[in-house]
């Protein structure tokens, strides 16, 4: 294939003949809560000059979108607390082969910005969520306020988002008995939910992960007992499998690295907020794509180059395991969850 050549039919296909179509963007590091599970509470950031410029990322968007891919998702460490990142939200929403454009956030910005969100051409909203209780909430992400992310989702839902999702992640003793409970508030918002088992991405302080380990299997049988779970074969395009309860429009997902790993059908890569294009959530198998764009400015046809270079060294799968040290050191506001 000529590299030269952009030509959004072109796939971007690894080793495993697995097909990427979707990118993962983290545009900060940064954060306004420190969650448990994601830093810890003395996290040091990356230099402001290590961090990819908005016009760097939108460049790096649009090689991929010239090479396929279809649906980017913002994240971060928090997005939001990005400055002006609503034109980098302008800059991808006017890619025309972009049919998803979603952003993840804790949603404590989100009234402020929801409008605006919607108006670049963002078309779908999650939102991290892992306690309906005030006191609860701020012990597992630190800093944060409740009543400030519920505001949040009361704005995104009315700048007309739909389909907006709820991320929950459940820690054993901390928050697993609140399942059904976050369940039953996605079905009288009429929102998505997916339940997360803990990563092992980073050295974290708060926690044993070993000890706080909730299984997605556990808790689907918590749930079986309050609500009839039908599977389907519905996706959003990431590794939740879901399930819908008759009678509601909500569907429940399971994130599980651990007791269900995703990875054969993996069809999406990362790029970190310091430009190192990771091929794994959970290997360091890396292209510094920062370096790159630096080097050469505006030679899209060597980015495009490098990207489709990238799908050789594309792992097969992660080694996430639950005791000793973390095989990858990185935390996840550095990967972008
Ligand atoms: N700040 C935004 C947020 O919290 O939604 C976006 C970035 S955050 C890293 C993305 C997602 O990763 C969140 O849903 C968060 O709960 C999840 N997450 C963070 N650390 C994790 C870990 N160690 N294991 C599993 N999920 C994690
Ligand atoms: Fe921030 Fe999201 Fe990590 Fe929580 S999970 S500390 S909100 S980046």
């Amino acid at each position: 294939m000529d590299p030269s050549q952009p030509n959004a039919q072109q796939q971007l296909v690894d080793r495993f003949g697995r097909h990427v179509n979707y990118l993962r963007i983290s545009v900060t590091d940064r954060c306004n809560f420190r969650c448990v599970y994601c830093m810890s509470e003395d996290m040091q950031f990356a230099p402001r000059s290590h961090i990819l410029t908005l016009e760097e990322i939108v460049a790096i968007g649009r090689a991929f979108c010239s090479l396929g891919v279809t649906k980017i998702r913002i994240t971060g460490g928090e997005p939001l607390v990005r400055h002006n990142v609503i034109w980098l939200f302008r800059q991808l929403g006017a890619i025309d082969t972009l049919t998803d454009l979603t952003l993840t956030t804790n949603g404590a910005m989100l009234a402020r910005w929801a409008g605006d969100l919607k108006a670049a051409g963002v078309t779908r909203v999650n939102i991290s969520l892992d306690s309906l209780h005030a006191d609860r909430f701020r012990a597992l992400t630190r800093t944060g306020d409740l009543a400030t992310v519920l505001n949040g989702l009361d704005a995104a839902q009315a700048a007309g988002f739909r389909r907006i999702k709820l991320n929950s992640v459940l820690l054993k003793d901390r928050n697993h008995d609140e399942a059904a409970d976050l369940v039953h508030f996605a079905m009288e918002r009429g929102i998505d939910i997916s339940f997360i088992e803990e990563m092992p991405l980073g050295v974290i302080d708060e926690h044993d992960r070993a000890a706080a380990h909730y299984s997605s299997d556990e808790l689907h049988s918590d749930l079986t007992g309050q609500f009839e779970l039908i599977p389907t074969t519905e996706s959003t395009g990431g590794p939740s499998r879901y399930y819908r309860i008759p009678g509601s429009d909500t569907r429940v997902g399971f994130i599980s690295p651990h007791s269900h790993n995703f990875c054969s059908t993996c069809n999406r890569v990362r790029l970190t907020a310091e430009g190192r294009l990771l091929l794994c959530l959970g290997q360091e198998h890396s292209v510094d794509l920062r370096a790159l764009v630096r080097a050469r400015p505006g030679d899209d046809a060597a980015l495009r180059e490098a990207i489709i270079a990238s799908m050789d060294i594309k792992p097969k799968g992660h080694d996430f395991q639950l005791q000793g040290t973390p095989v990858v050191l990185r935390h996840m506001n550095v990967t972008g969850g």
